[in-house]
Parts: structure tokens; C-alpha cells; sequence
């Protein structure tokens, strides 16, 4: 029953772990991280994101989402309460484990050589 419950991008690769997504940071003008598939053939790339703001030298967690071809891709497999319980567990997850201190240092040093 519990292999049941995988989340699963729709290019098929399984992601079992919040461990397993990549996160990338590269827009940072846009105060925006991404949250790609394990995959690196997988033709979505961008499951979700996760917003900051920056409070003085800080980065402050302000919202993070899943895209939503990702999500209703997991609905219908596990249904709607099953996915979206799993997914946001998975952001969670995510969000706690980003180095919020070295996105705050990057954003800082990226605004001061503008
Ligand atoms: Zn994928």
C-alpha cells in the first residue's frame, strides 16, 4: 500500500524523498527558487518554486508552490487529498532544507553589483 503513494513527475521518474528534487537558485532577480525534477532528461524541468524576501542581508521564506501540470499529474494517480497531503509535506521539507543564509548572501552580493 505504501509504494502506492509515491509522488511521480509526469516524465515518470519517482520521487520518493524530498531529497530527490533539485532546487536551483538562478533567478535571482526575481527572488525565486526553483524546484526541478531528478530527471535531467525530464521535458517539464520545473515541478514548482519557492519565493523570498530579503530583509536586510536576510532571505525570508515568503511562499512556495508545486506547478500545477505536476500536481494534477499526482491527483489523479492518488487522488486529490492524497497528493496534495504528500506535496506539501514534500515543501516543507524543501523549504527547511534550503540554505537560507547563503541565498541571503548571494541576493545581497548580486544587488550590490548592480
Ligand atoms: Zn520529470
Amino acid at each position: 500500500m505504501e509504494s502506492v503513494n509515491k509522488i511521480q513527475c509526469p516524465c515518470g521518474t519517482f520521487i520518493e524523498d524530498p531529497g530527490d528534487y533539485k532546487v536551483l537558485y538562478l533567478k535571482h532577480e526575481m527572488k525565486e527558487i526553483d524546484i526541478l525534477c531528478p530527471n535531467d532528461a525530464c521535458y517539464l524541468r520545473e515541478l514548482g518554486y519557492v519565493k523570498f524576501d530579503m530583509e536586510g542581508e536576510k532571505a525570508k521564506f515568503k511562499e512556495a508552490s508545486f506547478y500545477p501540470p505536476f500536481v494534477t499529474w499526482n491527483s489523479g494517480r492518488l487522488g486529490f487529498e492524497t497528493a496534495d497531503k504528500i506535496l506539501k509535506e514534500h515543501l516543507k521539507a524543501i523549504v527547511k532544507n534550503i540554505d537560507w543564509e547563503r541565498i541571503g548572501k548571494a541576493t545581497e552580493s548580486e544587488s550590490e553589483s548592480q
